[in-house]
């Protein structure tokens, strides 16, 4: 299939579910390029009986599942990992498609990171502590049962992994609902899950919108846990569904994760915690949970960063560095942070428009500087490639000022190694990089306050979609 420019369109009218494709009774959706406007796939979603038929499977599916032994478990997981890695090109071209993202980033970002992450979830599976001893008491860690996975577009591979690989390796059963922007991915996951051996159950693949699919998942009796991945405003009805039957929740939300510049970082330090800040907050088309979005800085050194910020916001070209925004809905809501006040009474903006490829969901790569910290731009997540400049009189009122905020998710530091470890203990924040810390695929992820509740990817993972039981002799 092709679509009026002769693109390929990628049609997917079957579900998995109970380890067969069968066709999917729901309405067709369209899914769109976001680089170009133009239809790239086709995929049928679930009815109201397909979510019943994936959660009866996943049910059913659960009690062998979850006593196999370790070592098979960890044997089908690395047949995944073999999969993903061969097709990684396929992956990385159906995101870009579907995600927009430029090639080199699709491949790096959306398919290598999701590979690392299973290496170490496998790592994590096979040491494990599924059974201690305290006292006269066995602590059993014990899979949670049918978890239901609802994922974002923002990373349409990546957050689909680091819910379900740590759920299947624990001994969990899932029913995934991908986000209906970027289906696609996930249908080819499922393939790779079934090429892999995985049993007849364990995974079931139900797209859908959210408000029907979704909500069916989350207030189903047989699904023990919801683990979703998105919006906060989401995250709050999500929870507030699930309480009807006291399921777990695991949510992870949104961000608005602060880069703080410590009054004795050296001149080096000042120069990489821009270009690494610019680069972490533009990453994705600015479009990352974590993204650093708001760099706070020495107030006598304001004016050196704006001009590093600048300079290094140039590099951020769109079409090759820098990919567009998810949808027309999304580019409406990150223009609206680009108005006169948005940032405050002082704000400016330290960045040039620059051409915009005729169609897509494009905006310039924007920093604004001398934002107010209680301002709109300040508190609010943008999702797109804005950058917040704020000045500090002191590291104290750095801290406070990155700890003004609803959300908790990531964080940096840069000055003097020492004091940058205090000053990450003082974030109230889930991951803190200090000086350039790499992202780490086997440490937990998650937020403090309203970015979410609970903790995905590595030993944290698993341990997160378990229930704990103690045993006296
Ligand atoms: P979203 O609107 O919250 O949607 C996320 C998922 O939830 C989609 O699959 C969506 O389905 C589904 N959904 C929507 N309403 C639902 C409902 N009432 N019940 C059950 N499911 C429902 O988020 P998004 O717009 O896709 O993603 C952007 C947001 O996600 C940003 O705010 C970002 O910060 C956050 N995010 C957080 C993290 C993190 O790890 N903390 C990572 C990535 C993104 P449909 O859209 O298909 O209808
Ligand atoms: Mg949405």
């Amino acid at each position: 299939m092709t679509n009026a420019t002769n693109q390929p369109v990628q049609r997917e009218s079957e579900l998995y579910i109970d380890g067969r494709w069968v066709p999917g009774g729901g309405a067709d959706l369209e899914v769109e390029n976001p680089a170009t406007e133009e239809v790239t796939g086709v995929i049928t979603q679930a009815s109201t009986e397909d979510v019943a038929n994936a959660v009866a499977a996943a049910r059913k599916a659960f009690p062998a599942w979850s006593v196999t032994p370790v070592r098979e478990r960890a044997a089908i997981l690395r047949r995944v990992r073999e999969i993903l890695a061969d097709r990684a090109e396929v992956f990385a071209d159906l995101i870009n498609r579907e995600q927009g993202s430029p090639p080199r980033v699709a491949r790096g970002l959306h398919v290598d990171t999701p590979i690392a992450v299973v290496d170490a979830t496998i790592e994590a599976l096979e040491r494990f502590p599924f059974v201690t001893e305290l006292g006269n008491s066995l602590i059993r860690r014990e899979p949670v049962g049918v978890v239901a996975a609802i994922t974002p577009w923002n990373l349409p591979l990546h957050q689909v992994v680091v819910k379900v690989v740590p759920a299947l390796a624990a001994g969990a059963t899932v029913v995934l609902k991908p986000a209906g922007l970027t289906p696609l991915a996930a249908f080819e996951l499922a393939r790779a899950f079934d090429s892999a051996g995985l049993p007849a159950g364990v995974f079931n693949l139900v797209p859908g919108s959210g408000r029907v699919v979704g909500d069916l998942l989350t207030r189903h009796r047989d699904v023990d846990q919801v683990s979703f991945t998105g919006s906060t405003p989401v995250g709050r009805t999500i929870a507030g569904v699930a309480a009807q039957t006291l399921k777990r929740v695991t949510l992870e939300l949104g961000g608005k994760s602060a880069s703080v510049v410590l009054t004795d970082a050296t001149e080096e330090q000042l120069v990489r915690a821009v270009k690494v800040t610019v680069g972490n907050c533009f990453l994705n088309g600015g479009q990352t949970c974590t993204a650093l979005s708001r760099l706070i800085v020495p107030e006598d050194r304001i004016a050196q960063v704006e001009e590093l910020a600048a300079a290094a916001a140039a590099k951020y070209v769109p079409g090759s560095r820098l990919g567009p925004l998810i949808s027309a809905e999304q580019r409406k809501e990150v223009a609206s942070f680009l108005v006169p006040g948005a940032g405050g009474p002082a704000a400016v903006t330290v960045t040039s428009p620059v051409e915009l490829p005729g169609r897509g969901h494009w905006v310039s790569p924007t920093v604004i500087s001398r934002v107010d910290p209680d301002s709109r731009l300040a508190q609010e997540e943008v999702f797109g490639p804005v950058l917040s400049i704020l000045a500090a009189g002191s590291d104290d009122e750095a801290v406070m000022i990155a700890n003004n905020s609803i959300y908790g998710l990531g964080g940096a530091v840069w000055g003097d190694d020492e004091t940058a470890l205090t000053v990450a203990a003082r974030l109230r924040t889930g991951q803190v990089d200090v000086n350039g810390g790499a992202f780490n695929p086997a440490a937990p992820f998650g937020g403090y306050k309203q970015s979410g509740t609970g903790r995905e990817i590595g030993e944290h993972g698993i341990a997160d979609v378990c229930e704990i039981k103690a045993v006296q002799r």
